[in-house]
């Protein structure tokens, strides 16, 4: 009869209705009308949604952790509203260069929520944990506020089967090294790192590099990597670092992209092009940077490398020899004058804990200080002393703006810290910890217009993602993480600086990681829902599990 027909073929298409959008994972109510649907909504926000498009306006409902839906949402339908108008919505920032190897120890990570980010990356420039799966399955019992995820670094691999010593593998501690890189990636290392400058990384030749970056890419790593040398040599540890990727055949991060060489300053086009070059050839090649023009690192770093083999009490016994003390100071000199500085003026204690009056003093005022001198030998017995004596963390105030803006507008160039967890007021850190993606977003997009907000956004979100290989973050899309950051953009701007680093940036008001808020109006939440990120090497495994 055509009377009943009408009805049971409307019935027909809202059950087909139904199930299609339960099949294409859209939220489909199955309560009553008047109970809430999502945990979280986010109302009247300009959403820049990481793809670097122009911002649109819309709602985005949360539910379970994940992003359930965009668009025209009634407020009755969540449990929790959040009026967001005038404010940015961008998904949280992805920090790809940290070294947060004591998270746990700060498991709030203040310092890196309260500049937006959600999502963390660790075991940079060659130093990570050795037992990946412990160290992300940690967060079970110690739950953390941010997302985690690890590198698995060449550097402390080579310390545990080789010690500290300026020498090449025989085959099988190349082996043995293999192994630990192999069930790094099986426990979900997002690629290998390398720190070239340091000890005991210094001490590998290339091939060394390759044989374990081959490991990494069997598993879907990438290789990031602290260049040999960011300085006179600069153009040639690009070159090695893109034929490392060719050959092992992995995509390559080169790490806190720069040029530390007062005579190469302006020539980033020129390094940036060997970049692009290598991009054309087919190898991906992407950067990171932390928007100052001064670095971080170790005292030592500024050393020779044949006097830090095999650690401070070897090199304690080197020194004790005059001929030897005289030459790592005519060595250092040598460098010293290579680098385009004329003295160590540009070189600033960040942390000494022999002598914490020394935090925030250059080399050459502490030099004066303490020996009155102001000649280099002097300034270079100075750092030997400080060194011999347990070393220091500093800061050199060795780049150019130019290079610094350049380098930030390009494409293949991510926006990330390459600071650790800070514990308020302990030491004179360099600021990039508590400000760096403020001041990229406040001082470089808004003041000097550098780049567009959703570029700036970009580089801290879609890109760190797609890099790393965090395939469901770093976009606001309906089924992704709930990783929010929301923010003013007309006031934020970071606060920190190189004479007061222990300061939080403003114009941040929210952070949400996995849907749970833990910044709520500039506070600290106690909420702790990060999560570990794994690599695509422990899917493999996974999968191999399921057949
Ligand atoms: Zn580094």
């Amino acid at each position: 009869m055509k009377a009943s027909f009408f009805p049971n073929s409307a019935a027909l298409v809202l059950t087909a209705l139904a199930l299609g959008s339960f099949l294409v994972g859209q939220p489909y109510p199955r309560v009553h009308a008047d109970e809430p649907v999502y945990d979280l909504l986010i109302t009247n926000a300009r959403i820049i949604d990481g793809s670097g498009n122009p911002w649109f306006r819309a709602d985005v409902a949360v539910r379970d952790g994940r992003i359930a839906r965009i668009g025209r949402i009634a407020s009755a339908s969540a449990k929790r509203t959040l009026d967001a108008r005038g404010q940015i919505l961008a998904p949280g920032f992805i920090d790809v260069h940290t070294h947060v190897e004591s998270i746990y120890s700060l498991p709030a990570a203040e310092n890196f929520v309260r500049m937006g980010v959600t999502s963390l990356v660790t075991g940079n420039c060659g130093t990570s944990t050795t037992d990946v799966g412990e160290f992300l399955g940690r967060m079970k019992s110690q739950p953390l506020a941010v997302n985690l995820a690890t590198l698995i670094a060449h550097g402390s691999v080579r310390r545990k089967v080789m010690g500290l010593g300026d020498r090449e593998p025989q085959p099988d501690e190349l082996k043995q090294m293999e192994a630990i890189v192999e069930q790094g990636m099986k426990d979900g290392a997002v690629g290998l790192s390398t720190g070239l400058i340091y000890v005991p990384g210094t001490y590998a030749k290339t091939d060394e590099i390759v044989a374990l970056a081959r490991v990494a890419a069997r598993y879907g790593g990438l290789y990031a990597t602290h260049m040999r040398n960011e300085g006179d040599k600069v153009a040639d540890a690009i070159r090695e670092s893109i034929q490392i990727g060719e050959l092992a055949g992995l995509p390559v991060e080169i790490s806190h992209f720069k040029i530390s060489n007062k005579k190469l300053w302006g020539q980033s086009p020129m390094t940036l092009g060997l970049v692009r070059d290598a991009r054309a050839r087919g190898l991906m090649v992407t950067v990171d940077q932390y928007a100052y023009t001064a670095s971080s690192t170790s005292l030592d770093s500024r050393l020779p490398a044949w006097l830090r083999a095999g650690g401070l009490d070897e090199a304690k016994k080197r020194l004790a020899d005059k001929a030897t003390r005289e030459k790592a100071i005519n060595d250092t000199k040598d460098a010293l004058k290579r680098s385009g500085f004329k003295d160590y003026s540009f070189a600033v204690v960040a942390s000494y804990d022999r002598d914490k009056s020394f935090n925030g003093k250059s080399i050459a005022e502490i030099t004066k200080q303490v020996r009155n001198k102001t000649d280099v030998t002097s300034q270079i017995e100075q750092m030997l002393d400080m060194y011999e004596a347990g070393g220091a963390a500093m800061i050199y105030h060795g780049m150019d703006e130019g290079d610094v803006k350049r380098i930030m507008q390009e494409p293949f160039t991510m926006i990330a810290s390459d600071s650790g967890v800070r514990q308020l007021d302990e030491s004179v850190p360099h600021p990039r910890g508590y400000g760096n993606n403020a001041r990229v977003l406040g001082h470089y997009v808004r003041e000097l217009k550098l780049i567009s907000l959703e570029d700036a956004i970009r580089k801290m979100t879609s890109l760190p993602a797609q890099t790393f290989g965090f395939r469901d973050r770093g976009l606001i899309r309906e089924g992704f993480a709930a990783d929010f950051v929301i923010f003013d953009e007309t006031t934020i701007s970071d606060q920190a600086t190189f004479d007061k680093p222990h300061q939080f940036p403003v114009g941040i008001g929210y952070v949400i990681v996995n849907g749970e808020t833990v910044l709520a109006n500039g506070q600290m939440t106690e909420a702790r829902p990060g999560m570990a990120l794994r690599g695509s090497g422990s899917n493999i495994l996974l999968q191999s599990r399921l057949k």
